[in-house]
């Protein structure tokens, strides 16, 4: 039995200025760089679905053919040349190994130039090759945007659990045991739904509220026999398969079919539940104030609307502002701004660098923020990540530094990374313990390390890229009658148009 195993993660916000080339997923920018071969098997000490899968199978008799993993951050499209390069040699891959069963590790809120569909038409290449008789299995993000030319082209698609993802591995064991079961000559049917609205991201964290009590019951209601997922989608993809599904592949089509039924109406009947909740940044700043009084542990906020694991730059700038106009003393990370950190690396440390930090075009709010700042640390932008999400990752964020302008310290970066572990911050040379307030670029996947040593966690929706609620975003080509937010206005259909 030969097995080939590939990845190719991407998360596309059709909104953000900035696409996702073939450099980035060299780089990998917070997620572990490109690598073939045998390579994969080192990401067996990564929690990543690819890293369960290949520790599910190791022992299994069957040859594992790994032929590339390669991610990068969410991000605009995905360029012509990066998807076509890591995409045809996965198809090249098949066609040349000729596998008796394909497992693929992917996002599924991918887009690129030339495809608003990437896992789709990879999978529709793919299947093209391999003919319809291999079984082929897939992981998936909680933030795919499942589309019906991925389940049709797939025998089954197993979905994450968690947000922040701390099930990754653990999803690809699932997958593992789904594939056995295909290559053993089991037949799985699916049943699926789309949900009739989009879920903000910071509502889709199962930490609390409606996602935890939702997801809890993904595992009940999948039995012992059956598959069951729910993926809440990615609200910043504006194509018409955007939006949250539930999906369900089992032996029994009408137990599946049941199961995703009561799994939709758990999700539906909560819908004002979804709705986000975020605070402008000075009421953030000022309740954050308010907390830290007497408190031995920083609280934290997420700057969401920048968030780079959302397509975010981590550039903007209004937190900074909001912290400098209240006076207070606290540390922010990252700004990805490789000329600032450039500059800090050339006065070194304990200089001054007269410098206009960050900036987002276009965004009132997020002008570059200048000042006279002290270097107070520099680092090669390495680190391994020691928190629960994606732990074991190693990456390479390039040149940074720690720069303090008063009573703020301001992490800056070459790279472009979403702030998700406490490595990073002791990487910049901050310790997240010893400050007041820590604001972070992340929505939610910060919260599985930070929130265990915080005080408080805030949510707060300075001027970015990144809309907290996606009814603020100009969407044009949604399906008609979908919700743009819960509760939210509905896309019209052609006939309330005409
Ligand atoms: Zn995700």
């Amino acid at each position: 039995m030969r097995i080939l195993v590939a990845g190719f993660q991407h998360e596309t916000n059709t909104f953000a200025a900035t696409p996702a080339t073939y450099e980035s997923f060299l780089n990998g920018e917070g997620f572990p760089a490109l690598r073939r071969g045998d390579r994969l098997h080192e990401l067996t000490r990564v929690n990543l679905a690819v890293g369960g899968f290949l520790t599910a199978m190791a022992n299994s008799g069957a040859d594992l053919v790994p032929v590339i993993w390669a991610a990068a951050c969410p991000s605009g499209r995905v360029t012509r040349d990066a998807y076509e390069r890591i995409a045809g040699e996965i198809v090249d891959a098949a066609r040349t190994t000729r596998p008796d069963a394909v497992f693929l590790d992917l996002h599924g809120a991918m887009a690129a130039e030339h495809c608003d569909d990437g896992e789709g038409e990879l999978l529709t290449r793919l299947r093209a090759v391999i003919g319809p008789d291999v079984p082929v299995v897939v992981s998936l993000d909680l933030h795919a945007n499942v589309t019906e030319q991925m389940l049709s082209a797939v025998d089954a698609a197993v979905g994450l659990r968690t947000y922040p993802h701390v099930d990754m591995a653990e999803t690809g064991v699932r997958a593992a045991g789904l594939l056995r079961r295909l290559c053993s000559g089991e037949r799985l049917h699916l049943r699926w739904r789309r949900i009739p609205f989009l879920i903000p991201v910071n509502s889709g964290c199962t930490d609390f509220g409606p996602a935890r009590e939702v997801y809890e019951t993904v595992a009940p209601l999948s039995g012992d026999d059956a598959c069951l997922s729910f993926a809440a989608g990615f609200p910043a993809a504006d194509f018409p398969e955007c939006g949250p599904v539930v999906w369900c592949h089992g032996p029994d089509p009408e137990a599946a079919g049941r199961a995703v039924d009561s799994l939709y109406e758990n999700v539906v009947r909560r819908e004002a539940e979804w709705r986000v909740n975020v605070l402008p940044p000075e009421a953030a700043v000022a309740e954050a104030g308010r907390l830290a009084e007497g408190a031995s542990r920083p609280v934290v906020i997420a700057d969401t609307q920048d968030n780079p694991g959302a397509g975010g730059d981590a550039r903007t700038t209004g937190m900074l502002r909001a912290l400098a106009g209240a006076g207070e003393s606290a540390a922010l990370a990252a700004i990805w701004d490789p000329g600032a950190a450039a500059a800090a690396h050339t006065a070194g440390l304990g200089a001054t660098v007269h410098t206009a930090l960050g900036g987002h075009p276009g965004i009132a709010g997020a002008e570059p923020f200048e000042g006279a700042f002290v270097v107070e640390h520099l680092a090669d932008g390495r680190c391994r990540f020691e928190g629960p999400m994606m732990h074991g990752t190693e990456i390479d964020s390039g040149p940074s530094a720690c720069l303090r302008i008063g009573a703020l310290r301001i992490g800056v970066t070459s790279g472009k990374v979403q702030l998700l572990d406490r490595a990073q911050l002791r990487m910049l040379g901050i310790r997240p313990e010893s400050e007041r307030i820590v604001v972070l670029k992340s929505s939610v996947h910060f919260r599985a390390d930070f929130e265990p040593a915080a005080e408080a966690v805030l949510v707060a929706a300075a001027p970015g890229p990144v809309a907290a609620d996606p009814a603020d975003l100009p969407w044009r080509r949604l399906r008609p009658g979908i919700r743009t937010s819960p509760l939210g206005p509905s896309v019209p259909t052609p006939k309330e148009l005409s």
